[in-house]
């Protein structure tokens, strides 16, 4: 049976796994859901997709000009360097994908000051299989750990870490507004398919008093809970963390969840599994989170204007004068993708959390930039 676009639904292994679950014990939460389709033990997207780059779901700003991922290694060996350039810290990505932007940070950050390379260990989390090998293949000389989650890394030394769309692929709990209450919004089946439904009433007041009747308000517990950690690491031990990702500087309302497949966007229902899904990053929630965790934080600051108070157009400059006329058109192309307010410059935010008391960090100007 074809669905209201004419497309044909996928019941992939997920999808039926669920719809017994669902049948069994009711429909589930909005992020049960999610958490399911990118995760499931045996049928997760990141359990089998090599997800990212031309022949993958989509692509990322170290996919598009290394670049990117060599200011990252620059920032993180300064704020080594400002916090007294420790003899061991632990150096954490979170969500490393293909292992491209801890590749060029490491190259940057070594040449420029050796001794923090020297000094880093190495710790990768992801819960992806296959994404794992393509890090031991481009980091295996940095001897990297891998964890499932930030929590098995140990807290036993400054921690500098980095995450880049990491955060919009953790799960998110949506509710609607009806009057004064909001309700659950869940996954049930119609007539045998995955559809929303609404759920009950539960208790959280979002303080979106502006919210319509019908509103979705949506948030991550699970993004909220690894803030914290990161700000009350880095307020025990020293350290600092950069986030980059899609998402809101306001919270607001709306709901984000989306799927992508082979660059396009496809519905969150349509093969579950097999698509990636993601949701927009709520960034003054996380950055509240690791407040919470007795930690500073700044930003809100679009990435085009991070990267360029970085010095990317300088580097880019340098680059361009030795590169030959088909390499200068495309270096400058990737640039313009990552700084243009009309690409990623703008919808791409980034923030930090850094110990209490701290000048801003480079790239940075105060607590509260959007
Ligand atoms: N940072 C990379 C990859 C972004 S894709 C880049 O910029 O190219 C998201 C990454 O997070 C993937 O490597 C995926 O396997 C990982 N990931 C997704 N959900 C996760 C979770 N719950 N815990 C740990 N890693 C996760």
């Amino acid at each position: 049976m074809a669905d209201r676009d004419g497309a044909q639904p996928r019941v992939t292994a997920l999808a039926r796994k669920l719809g017994a679950r669902i049948a069994a014990s009711g429909p589930l939460p909005v992020d049960a859901y999610m958490a399911a389709c990118l995760a499931d033990e045996a049928f997760g997207y990141y359990r089998s997709a090599t997800a990212i780059g031309a022949a993958g779901d989509f692509t990322t700003a170290p996919e598009i000009a290394q670049v990117f991922g060599e200011l990252i290694g620059l920032w993180l060996a300064d704020q080594w360097q400002a916090q007294g350039a420790p003899q061991r810290f632990n150096l954490v990505e979170l969500g490393p994908g293909r292992g491209v932007l801890m590749q060029d940070a490491l190259r940057a950050a070594g040449q420029a000051l050796p001794a923090f390379a020297a000094a880093a260990r190495l710790h990768l989390v992801d819960i992806s299989v296959p994404m794992r090998e393509e890090q031991r293949r481009r980091l295996a000389a940095h001897a990297p750990t891998w964890h499932a989650e930030l929590a098995d890394v140990p807290n036993d030394a400054p921690m500098f870490a980095v995450a880049n769309e990491f955060f919009d692929a953790l799960p998110v709990r949506q509710h609607v507004r009806r009057g004064s209450a909001w309700h659950e919004r869940r996954v049930g089946l119609h007539e045998g398919r995955l559809g929303f439904v609404e759920g009950e009433a539960v208790p959280g007041d979002f303080a979106r008093a502006e919210a319509p009747e019908g509103a979705v308000v949506e948030t991550c517990p699970a993004g909220e809970a690894i803030a914290q950690e990161l700000g009350a690491r880095i307020a025990e031990l020293g350290g600092a963390a950069l986030a980059i990702d899609y998402g809101t500087a306001v919270s607001g309302w709306g709901d984000t969840l989306q799927a992508l497949r082979q660059h396009k966007p496809v519905d969150v229902f349509e093969a579950p599994g097999e698509c990636d899904l993601t949701a927009h990053v709520d960034f003054p929630a996380l950055m509240a989170a690791a407040r919470k965790g007795g930690a500073a934080s700044y930003g809100i600051v679009g990435q085009g204007a991070f990267l360029t108070r970085l010095g990317l157009p300088v580097r880019l400059g340098r680059l361009l004068r030795s590169a030959a006329p088909r390499q200068a058109r495309e270096l400058a192309k990737a640039s313009q993708r990552l700084l243009d307010p009309r690409e990623m410059g703008t919808l791409f935010k980034v923030v930090c959390i850094v110990p209490a008391g701290s000048a801003p960090p480079p790239g940075f100007v105060s607590e509260l930039e959007i």
